[in-house]
């Protein structure tokens, strides 16, 4: 049933065996599995079908560290949350993505690649992929430093290798089957304001609601989840612990920290030739041809990696287009010289380069003393990168851009900060938009806020789903994992004896 909180807050007298807060990708996963597993559900969604300036409004916020977006641009608050404008990018994080690094404080899950494995194919399906298939990753040069990232989903629907031209909007795709699914009740324009907490035993016993028009309500569960996405969620245990001692998953200050983006450096113009196609079937010419929005992920191998002391990225060339040689020679001479083509054809586009952030405590999401029109602290952006992480993306650019020249296969520009190597402060940074950690996933409070099941440290019934609770970020799009996660929780959450 879809109920709307507009006016007056439809009451919510029933006890539901689950509360959703935030109905995006994550939360509406979670919700239409537990409502398979026959478990009474209810999400709470405090956007409307579309957006609204009331509540968009909402996701105001201060940026404290580096230059980033306001906080109100890279994300949506309506129903389907931020897949109303993503760009359909689906990858899966690599399996070392998983594994803790000496040189790396606080990297590893306390799950594994494995851990998720058995919702790969669910995850292809509600995110319309098609089915996963192919390695992941596959050499590519000689030297066994670079390897093309090899993730395909194929499908009926033709090519989609890593991005699905036709994404999937959460809000949109699951709209019939929101309002067929007996056992979930969603309710619109629904914001969940704080939560009412049982001092003896910390247990959530109700979410606090408001609409638009100042009226309350307040909504009972067995469990809460927070799927708010990944700067929200972290807002809301600030929130909520700044009335409760920390006792919620911020015993060691936790909350908040270790967030993450995936930053990027555009490097601009490349040619590749046909021969590059050759190396992969993923490549395949043909197949290029009849795709209009391509990418080829080439990324440091994982011991060249290591070896460096790189994280994981991957520089991306995307938007082939292909060209007569000649006609693109003119005026490039300087570029492409050198090139011994022997191809009438060759392919020119843009790249760039998206790396990983190393997990750091001081990079952090916090509440600014500033409230919303609820009482609420407007949120604050601390965003840090780090040498390390900096040194990641030279490193990954100038690996590929030395590959196309040793193949004599093409030519990468490279944004000239990157080769001077510039300081932080100099380098044309840019961001995809993703927002992970702030609630990350950790076997003690002492490094994170939730354990491996998503359940915040030293809360009896409350959870997360959503890339907060990313310890690490690999280079890859977040959310099919966050998908697989949510499919995980539900899992667990479907046991009765959890
Ligand atoms: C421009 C752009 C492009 C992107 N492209 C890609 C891509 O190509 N590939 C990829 O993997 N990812 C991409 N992303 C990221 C992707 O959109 C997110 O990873 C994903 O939407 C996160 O899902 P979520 O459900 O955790 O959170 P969200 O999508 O943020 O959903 C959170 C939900 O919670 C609701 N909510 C918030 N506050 C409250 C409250 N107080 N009470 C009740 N409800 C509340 C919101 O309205 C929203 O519906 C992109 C993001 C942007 C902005």
């Amino acid at each position: 049933m879809i109920l709307d909180a507009r006016g007056d807050i439809p009451a919510m007298d029933d006890r539901y065996d689950c509360c959703i807060v935030g109905a995006g990708p994550a939360g509406m996963t979670l919700a239409f599995k537990l409502a398979e597993s026959g478990q009474r559900v209810l999400l709470l969604e405090a956007g409307d079908w579309d957006v609204t300036w009331e509540s968009q409004d909402l996701y105001e916020g201060e940026n404290l560290g580096l230059e980033y977006y306001p906080l109100s641009a890279p994300r949506l608050r309506a129903l389907g949350g931020s897949t109303g404008h993503w760009g359909g990018v689906c990858l899966l994080l690599d399996r070392s993505d998983f594994l803790p690094r000496d040189d790396v404080p606080l990297s590893g899950w306390p799950i594994r690649f494995e851990d998720l494995e058995p919702y790969l194919e669910e995850a292809a399906s509600l995110l319309q992929t098609g089915r996963f298939s192919a390695d992941i990753r596959k050499p590519v040069d000689d030297l066994g430093n670079l390897e093309v990232v090899e993730q395909r989903f194929s499908s009926d629907r033709q090519f989609h290798d890593v991005r699905n031209e036709d994404p999937v909007r959460f809000g949109v795709s699951f709209k019939d089957r929101l309002k067929k699914t007996p056992n979930i009740d969603l309710i619109l324009n629904a914001n969940v304001v704080g939560f009412a907490v049982d001092g003896d035993t910390g247990r959530i016993t109700q979410a606090q609601v408001r609409n638009y028009e100042d009226g309350q309500g307040v909504a009972k569960a067995n469990r809460f989840v927070l799927a708010l996405g990944g700067i929200e969620t972290s807002r809301m245990l600030l929130h909520l612990n700044a009335g409760h001692e920390n006792r919620f998953g911020n015993q060691n200050d936790m909350v908040g920290r270790c967030f993450m983006e995936h930053p990027i450096i555009d490097n601009d113009t490349y040619f590749i030739t046909k021969r590059l196609y050759s190396h992969s079937p993923t490549w395949e010419l043909e197949r290029l041809l009849r795709r209009s929005r391509p990418e080829l992920l080439l990324s440091p191998s994982h011991d060249h990696m290591l070896k460096n002391g790189w994280l994981n990225s991957a520089v991306r060339l995307q938007r082939l287009n292909p060209l007569p040689i000649r006609e693109k020679a003119i005026g490039d001479a300087e570029f492409i010289k050198g090139l011994q083509f022997e191809e009438d054809y060759f392919f020119t586009g843009t790249s760039f380069v998206m790396g990983e952030q190393q997990p750091n405590p001081a990079s952090r999401i916090v509440l600014t003393e500033n409230r919303d029109r609820f009482g609420l602290g407007i949120v604050g952006l601390d965003l840090r990168l780090t040498e390390k992480d900096i040194e990641t993306l030279r490193g990954s650019t100038a690996e590929a851009a030395k590959f196309l020249i040793r193949s004599g296969l093409g030519r990468m520009r490279v944004d000239p900060s990157l080769w001077n190597r510039e300081p932080l402060e100099q380098l044309p940074l840019d961001y995809s938009s993703h927002h992970m950690g702030g609630a990350r996933m950790s076997l003690t409070s002492e490094t994170g806020v939730v354990d491996a099941n998503c359940k915040v440290h030293g809360a009896p019934n409350l959870y997360v789903a959503g890339s907060g609770v990313f310890p690490t970020s690999g280079h890859a799009n977040p959310t099919f994992t966050i998908v697989q996660l949510s499919l995980r929780l539900a899992e667990h959450l479907a046991d009765p004896t959890a």
